[in-house]
């Protein structure tokens, strides 16, 4: 009997690709033939390189190089249909439950498979809005593979180029992960690794059960707590407020957001975090702080959101903030220029 074993190759990360290896060479012991094939992405680490056949490092050459790999190809109409005769019928083998997985039930919504024309149609005024339904929630459906990344960059072409920009950040932290696979753990530029944060488990737990004093970023720390889900403009928010304005280690937010989000997805975190902590490649420059109250101002002008999450931000219920604002400001570039210098 002849056994094929199919699997979506897992681009990102070295424990799924050591994985992949492991299942390739059980079928290849047991003479099954192994097929693997690209699903999670549009283009492979290998595929998008340099002229020098090294690896991009910084995003906009990165999706230039991209862009006009996939004019060349067409590469995301590519789909592969399996021939069913070749797989064994078999009775249904023992699988573990989703608890053994290290899984837990989740009783909210799970967002459509189907993006809405008009949300795709009006991203780039509505995304950064967290108060509007602006953008598609279809993070837990790449992450998860139940929509398919070719159609969805098919889509993007016609409708939405911000989107499609976006949609390329997904594959650039993917590559990076892959071609440096220290980011994993440590920093993309070593030289971060230094940076001596101040880890107070205190203020670490403020931040997590949203009550920094700093509504904007209490409000996205609720929201994700409650839902599993927080707005890209807010994990931008409450990501710098964790690594600048309370000096924690990016590592210990970026675990944070593994055990809460939905759509948590290795690279795509990864590269969130050390965006905002200024260590990764292509990151927001360590000089460059957000100012809570400037970025609620501009992207929450009437507390919509804010009114949502937290309710009693007006009162004095609600705690003082737990920093100064200009007062951590300064420590942070302090820190980070003692590093640098
Ligand atoms: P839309 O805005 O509609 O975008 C469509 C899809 O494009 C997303 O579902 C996602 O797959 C991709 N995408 C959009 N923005 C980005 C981005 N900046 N980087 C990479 N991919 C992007 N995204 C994850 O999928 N998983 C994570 O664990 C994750 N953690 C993050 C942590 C931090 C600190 C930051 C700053 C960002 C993180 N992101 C992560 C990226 C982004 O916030 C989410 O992809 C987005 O908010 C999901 O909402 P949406 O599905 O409505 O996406």
């Amino acid at each position: 009997m002849r056994l094929w074993l199919f699997i979506p190759t897992a681009t990102t990360n070295q424990d799924a690709i050591a994985r992949d290896k492991s299942i390739e060479s059980l079928a290849h012991k047991a003479g099954a033939k192994f097929l693997s094939f690209k699903d999670h992405v549009i283009f492979e680490a290998p595929e998008v390189l340099k002229q020098d056949g090294t690896p991009f490092k910084v995003f906009t050459p990165f999706k230039r190089a991209w862009l006009s790999k996939l004019n060349e190809s067409g590469q995301e109409v590519e789909t592969v249909t399996p021939d069913f005769q070749n797989f064994v019928k078999a009775d249904p083998a023992a699988f573990p439950t989703l608890a053994e997985m290290g899984f837990e039930a989740f009783s909210g919504d799970i967002p459509s498979q189907k993006p809405s024309a008009a949300i795709i149609g009006n991203y780039d005024k509505t995304r950064d809005f967290p108060a509007q339904n602006g953008t598609t929630k279809l993070g837990i459906h790449l992450r998860f593979g139940t929509v398919s990344i070719r159609e969805m960059v098919a889509l993007a072409r016609k409708m939405n180029d911000t989107w499609l920009n976006e949609l390329i950040w997904r594959e650039f932290y993917s590559y990076i992960m892959q071609h440096f696979p220290h980011v994993t753990d440590r920093a993309f530029n070593k030289k971060y690794d230094k940076i001596p944060w101040l880890n107070s488990e205190s203020d670490f737990d403020k931040w997590c059960n949203g009550l920094t004093g700093y509504p904007i970023v209490d409000a996205g720390m609720r929201e994700l707590n409650a839902t599993g889900y927080m707005h890209n403009r807010v994990r931008m928010i409450t990501a710098s407020f964790l690594t600048k304005h309370l000096l924690i280690d990016w590592r210990w937010g970026e675990s944070y957001f593994a055990s809460k989000l939905l759509d948590y997805e290795l690279a795509s975190n990864n590269g969130g975090w050390q965006w905002a902590a200024g260590t990764g490649t292509d990151a927001q420059p360590w000089f460059r702080i957000f100012n809570p109250y400037a970025q609620a101002e501009k992207f929450d002008p009437n507390n919509e959101y804010i009114k949502k999450w937290v309710p009693e931000y007006d009162s004095p219920s609600y705690p003082k903030p737990m920093v100064d604002h200009k007062k951590a400001r300064e420590r942070a570039l302090a820190t980070f220029k003692s590093v640098l210098a």
